[in-house]
């Protein structure tokens, strides 16, 4: 059965690029008999408000995207997800990170070729080497670590892997491709990549839809599926929406909202007829 889900985060009104999202995912499960689901990214805690989860239901039920079963919410996955780093720490992949966002930044700046991803410069790795007495001395002087990705050690383990996306094909998985990702920041005790592939097992998604933008992040997301031994979803990785300059939307774009679109007059239908479509997946009506 196919099992497709929309991850917003709380922290912000649903603009048109999310409700595209949220559309796509909700015709691919509709078109064939599966289930759409919603699940809350909100294990940023800083960041989060409680009025948006409330916002989102409602204007995700006003454009007619309703979800099957209850929304979830990560931040009451905690556990799972510590149970994973936990996995990944024991089979060597992962290390524990000292160094504060200015510090990574000046090391950047000191290094003559520092490493770049898809998104600009990458950790260079300064905690990678540390000794195992070093990582122990720190820890036991009451310093809390961030945990990174060792993506070699990680690339060694797993083999060359690849991943489908139904728009651009199949893709040869480059680990390295953002570095040593953070897996667990030191405030919140997970992040992003870790979070979303142990949910994405855990609520048996078929089919993982979401913005281009985020291709480069499903790199590090097959090696951690592989690293954990978890099921490998199919990907959808649609268009972005932008605004007229063709810049992509912001949660910011407060005029975008379709919170603010609804209030002054915009139908549902014509909000729909702004998506663009695409061959290789649902198109708007
Ligand atoms: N929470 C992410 C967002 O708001 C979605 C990430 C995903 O679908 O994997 O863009």
């Amino acid at each position: 059965m196919t099992l497709t889900r929309f991850a917003p985060s709380p922290t912000g009104l649903l603009h048109t690029g999310h409700g595209y999202a949220a559309m796509v995912a909700h015709r691919l499960a509709r078109e064939r008999g599966g289930c759409f689901r919603l699940r809350f990214e909100d294990i940023d805690s800083t960041r989060v408000r409680e009025e948006f989860y409330t916002a989102i239901e409602e204007d995700l039920l006003w454009l007619g995207l309703a979800w099957d079963g209850v929304a979830v919410r990560q931040s009451e996955g905690m556990e799972a997800y510590q149970h994973a780093l936990a996995r990944l720490q024991e089979a060597g992949v992962a290390y524990p990170c000292f160094c504060t966002r200015r510090e990574i930044e000046e090391e950047i700046a000191r290094m003559a070729s520092a490493p770049h991803g898809p998104e600009g410069a990458l950790y260079p790795g300064t905690c990678r080497n540390l000794s195992h007495d070093e990582r122990a001395e720190r820890i036991a002087s009451g310093l809390n670590p961030a945990w990174r990705l060792d993506a070699s050690a990680a690339a060694s383990q797993t083999g060359s892997l690849t991943f489908t996306d139904r728009r651009f094909g199949e893709q040869v998985v480059d680990p390295s491709l953002l570095g040593d990702v953070v897996l667990a920041r030191k405030d919140i005790g997970t992040a992003y990549h870790l979070a979303v592939v142990t949910d994405d097992a855990s609520q048996e998604i078929t089919i993982v839809t979401r913005g281009e933008d985020l291709l480069p992040s499903t790199h590090v997301h097959r090696t951690l599926q592989a690293l954990l031994g978890l099921k490998e979803p199919e990907y959808l990785h649609h268009p972005l929406i932008t605004d007229d300059q063709g810049r992509r939307l912001a949660k910011r774009d407060h005029d975008r909202s379709i919170r603010s679109l609804r209030e002054s007059g915009t139908s549902v239908e014509e909000i729909f007829a702004s998506f663009p479509s695409c061959v290789e997946y649902p198109t708007p009506n």
